[in-house]
């Protein structure tokens, strides 16, 4: 910690004179080993070969803190951002002595994602869906006239909403029906946001599929959920934050995951902070969960196979219709990819853990009365998975721990703030997905 003080007080913002848009990092892809300039939104490698992520490398190797940045920004020498926008929060990371006693861990730290003006927590929609929202916002070029197209399951719509709306650039989110509920916001929606959800029997996967659909028409770019190097960077911040408070890499982190792109992100930040070397050597073990019934990662990493498990696409649906965590809902996560959930599992040691939704209704409540704020559903899955680990024996008492929560303190702004629920630019039906006619009503929305 008194390194990172010192680091801070003695080299605070260096700002380095550079060309408007130039960038201080460099793309790598790990499965041919090309390096690379960023465009600012490209989302595969230049060489031809399987899929595989791409990862940014930092001119900066050492962990630098921008103290005069808004939100964010804060850790901008280790995000692929061009420019700081207006509006961004950030994690507050903390530590709390009632869920010490509850968990009897008392090196346990929360990160927290939401609103919670007593902590100094401003994310105004939320969730740590924000942080990416940002930094892909900024990782573009300065000039750009494409429409983003963005799928969600919710929690994103929300944050890539507000962030486009507050910046001004144009923006097609897609949602299932059941995600609208999360789009609400205390101003109006600027009119370069559109709203597509899809109605009836109907998931994130099918926002995905008509999101894919839509981002091959000129003049629409898929933003590229996972893919995208500026998502997973902006939620690696959550890491950085937490590091920047506890001053060392946790021994555990537990998250609730959908697709599993925060985690591979607190992965890629924490290997950051391993090259600075003054943070710890060790990685923490990602102790991630989902919620019952519908667990395919757990499933697939417990059977120990890169493979994901097959899914029923109708029982896949019947089964997101019964967990609490709607969010965590992905038929499709990045599991199998070369950098995905399966590799940051082996290569931190870590396990896949799971709640039902009386568990988890049961550790939210526990939390917002231990803390006096509410969470997300899937919060309460990673605290309720946490709280079974230590029963069980998985963690040392004496372990630094790291707990992340996201959709903190909804209900408490939704009290707080007059909010206005997003209403749908057009509804599409799950039937209609396919269909060119619902392609040129989209398109029709930007004319
Ligand atoms: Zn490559």
């Amino acid at each position: 910690m008194a390194a990172l003080n010192y680091r801070i007080a003695s080299e605070l913002v260096r700002e380095v004179e550079r060309p408007k848009d130039a960038r201080h990092y460099t793309i790598v892809c790990d499965a041919c080993g090309a390096r690379f300039e960023d465009d600012g939104s490209t989302l595969q490698c230049v060489n031809t070969h399987e899929p595989g992520l791409l990862r940014t490398e930092y001119e900066e190797r050492t962990f630098k803190i921008d103290q005069r940045a808004e939100g964010l920004y804060r850790y901008r020498a280790w995000l692929p951002s061009i420019r700081n926008l207006s509006g961004s929060g950030r994690t507050v990371t903390y530590r709390s002595d009632a869920l010490s006693r509850i968990t009897e861990l008392p090196n346990l730290w929360i990160a927290f994602n939401g609103y919670w003006p007593e902590k100094d927590a401003w994310l105004a929609t939320s969730t740590f869906k924000e942080l990416e929202a940002f930094t892909v916002l900024s990782r573009r070029p300065r000039k750009h006239d494409d429409v983003l197209v963005v799928a969600s399951a919710g929690n994103t719509a929300a944050a890539f909403a507000r962030a486009c709306s507050l910046n001004n650039v144009h923006c097609l989110i897609v949602v299932p029906e059941f995600g609208l509920q999360n789009l609400q916001f205390s101003d109006l929606l600027n009119p370069c946001v559109k709203i597509v959800s899809i109605v009836g029997f109907t998931d994130y996967c099918d926002a995905m599929t008509l999101a894919d659909r839509v981002s091959s028409v000129d003049g629409f770019l898929a933003e590229g959920g996972v893919r995208n190097i500026a998502r997973r960077d902006g939620l690696g911040t959550t890491m950085l934050n937490a590091v920047e408070a506890i001053g060392r890499i946790p021994d555990y982190y537990f998250q609730a995951i959908g697709s599993g792109a925060g985690a591979i992100a607190v992965y890629e930040a924490a290997k950051r902070l391993i090259d600075d070397g003054g943070f710890g050597n060790n990685l923490p073990r990602l102790m991630l969960s989902q919620n019952l019934p519908f667990v395919p990662i757990y499933t697939s990493w417990k059977s120990r196979q890169r493979d994901l498990v097959k899914i029923d696409a109708e029982d896949g649906k019947k089964q997101i219709q019964q967990i609490a965590a709607h969010v965590l809902s992905n038929r499709k996560p990045p599991y199998s990819i070369k950098g995905g959930v399966f590799d940051v599992l082996n290569e931190t040691e870590g396990d896949m853990l799971v709640a039902d939704n009386i568990e988890t209704l049961h550790a939210s409540r526990l939390f917002e009365q231990a803390e006096g704020i509410d969470i997300d559903p899937a919060s309460g899955v990673a605290f309720a998975t946490l709280m079974k680990a230590v029963r069980y024996g998985q963690i040392e008492p004496d372990a630094t721990v790291l707990l992340n929560i996201t959709g903190g303190g909804r209900y408490r702004s939704w009290l707080d703030k007059k909010m206005i629920p997003a209403r749908p630019d057009l509804l599409v039906d799950g039937s209609e997905i396919t269909s060119d006619e619902t392609l040129e009503r989209i398109i029709g929305l930007f004319r």
